[in-house]
């Protein structure tokens, strides 16, 4: 029977509320100083220094930042800096050489037992120091195409019991396709676990739909989703709810946080973090040292720093509150401990 005739109204699928609000996301980064009432040479300044990534932040996002503040925590994440420019030594555009540990399609695999899944090199929100900045997607077989080979590869390896869904951000897939790809991880039968790096449920808390949760709490697998939080501000009453609503499906919740200068480097900042998260049920699991990324040297903290900023949150939060101060160094069995 046809669904729709030539005098009735044509059927469309509804699009989600999340990729409405990423539609409209601020992609300019005047507009924001317009938005935040940000002194206009800020703005200026920003235009010509995000020429060598493209600025993305949404509009919720924005909403949490505090106006007239050039200083503010989750503006300094997003608002390019002409520090960008500049060519620092030892800041490179591979530091951890992601790109010898590529396997077949979108696979990278650096350590024992698990492997990484690229499946976009999108985000919903474009942090001025990723570490995955200069990644070359276009050629990284984060692709329809690239995630095929990968699911053979992981097929015909006994040896990998955990898949990390990797990016970009995999949350920006839609709810059909994870569905799709949960269940063809599901499908390989040395396949325990299945972990979500996600800044979604932060960035973009719509995102956490029925239909995702439906997905995650039906797979077989042992799920769980680590965010990607750096400071308390970043988790107000919308992500709140969606983590609450995480919980139902996902067993485990972690976050990490990478040490950014200006940010949180500062003990009481960090201390409020961890509390934020453990109050919603989130463990804080890492605080990474900054990878030396061509354009991010601005936000290094130094290694003594960060020993010294876990000293004090160790004399201030119990032990499942403190993050493990940790760096990734290409070539190295695991990642790196340092507090
Ligand atoms: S969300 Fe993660 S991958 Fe995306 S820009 Fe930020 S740090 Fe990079």
């Amino acid at each position: 029977m046809p669904t729709s005739s030539p005098s009735s109204p044509p059927v469309t699928t509804p699009v989600a509320g999340w990729k409405r609000e990423l539609a409209t996301a601020v992609r300019d980064p005047a507009e924001l100083c317009r938005l935040l009432d940000l002194d206009p040479t800020i703005g200026s300044r920003a235009v010509a220094a995000g020429r060598s990534f493209p600025f993305l932040v949404p509009r919720g996002f924005v909403s949490r930042m505090r106006p007239a503040d050039p200083a503010d925590p989750l503006l300094l994440q997003v608002l390019p800096q002409p520090a960008e420019l500049d060519d620092v030594a030892g800041f490179s555009s591979d530091p951890l050489a992601e790109r010898q540990a590529r396997r077949a399609g979108g696979l990278i695999q650096k350590y024992a037992g698990r492997a990484l899944l690229l499946l976009t090199g999108g985000c919903a929100v474009n942090c001025r120091y990723c570490f995955r900045r200069e990644f070359p997607y276009a050629d990284s077989g984060a692709t329809p195409a690239g995630i095929t080979l990968a699911l053979k590869e992981l097929a015909a390896d006994p040896s990998i019991h955990e898949v990390i869904l990797s990016g970009g951000d995999p949350l920006l897939l839609d709810d059909p396709l994870l569905a799709r790809l949960v269940t063809d991880l599901g499908a390989i039968p040395q396949l325990r676990r299945l972990r979500i790096h996600s800044r979604l449920p932060v960035v973009l808390p719509s995102r956490i739909t029925p239909d995702l949760l439906a997905t995650l709490a039906a797979s077989r697998l042992a799920v769980s989703l680590v965010i990607h939080a750096n400071h308390a501000a970043e988790l107000d009453d919308a992500v709140a709810t969606a983590l609450r609503r995480v919980a139902g499906s996902v067993p485990l919740r972690f976050n990490q946080a990478v040490l950014l200068r200006r940010v949180n480097d500062d003990a009481e900042v960090l201390a409020a973090l961890s509390e934020r998260l453990i109050d919603l049920g989130v463990s804080p699991y890492y605080l990474h040292l900054l990878d030396p990324v061509i354009g991010t040297a601005a936000f290094a903290v130094s290694e003594a720093r960060g020993r010294e900023l876990i000293d004090q949150l160790r004399r201030r939060l119990p032990g499942y509150a403190v993050p493990r101060l940790a760096r990734e160094r290409p070539g190295e069995p695991a990642k790196v401990w340092l507090a």
